[in-house]
């Protein structure tokens, strides 16, 4: 085993810089002021990889806001009216019109549905990082990185 560039120790050598220079010190030494260790302990590692995850966007499937304006408008152009659309699509004439009148919100398996037969995106995925911190933060303390990988 080589010696410490600093104090000469035959001992486990971290690479660290010193004054701008490249160095092998011992792990001693990698604690002095002006040692800057290349190597990290593995704790800061951890943090930082928690930290990359974290920051690392995440994305979940929402319904779009104007979901009613788009389909109003591609039922028109395909010269529907609302109870054309609901028998093609097996649903009732009520739900064609709280849906396009913002009354309510398609699920994703009408969504899907009608995003198919009027050809159009009512589907879309958005950033959830601050979502998705929120949550692991309410579960309990117990979460590890590999918890969080599972994902
Ligand atoms: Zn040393």
């Amino acid at each position: 085993m080589a010696g410490c560039d600093m104090c000469g120790k035959e001992r486990e050598l971290v690479d660290a810089i010193v004054e701008g220079a490249v160095v092998q010190v011992c792990l001693d030494c990698s604690k002095h002021g002006s040692v800057v260790a290349i190597n990290q302990p593995v704790v800061d590692k951890k943090i930082e990889f928690q930290k990359e995850l974290e920051s690392k966007p995440e994305y979940v499937d929402v319904i779009v806001e104007d979901f009613y304006k788009k389909i109003k408008g591609a039922r028109e152009r395909k010269s529907l009216n609302q109870e054309d659309l609901a028998q093609a699509l097996a649903e009732k004439e009520s739900v064609i019109h709280q849906l396009e009148t913002g009354k309510l919100k398609p699920s994703f398996r009408l969504a899907k549905k009608l995003a198919v037969f009027l050809n159009i995106d009512l589907i879309e995925s958005v950033e959830s990082n601050k979502n998705i911190k929120k949550d692991v933060n309410l579960k309990s303390e117990s979460v590890t990185i590999g918890d969080l990988l599972k994902k």
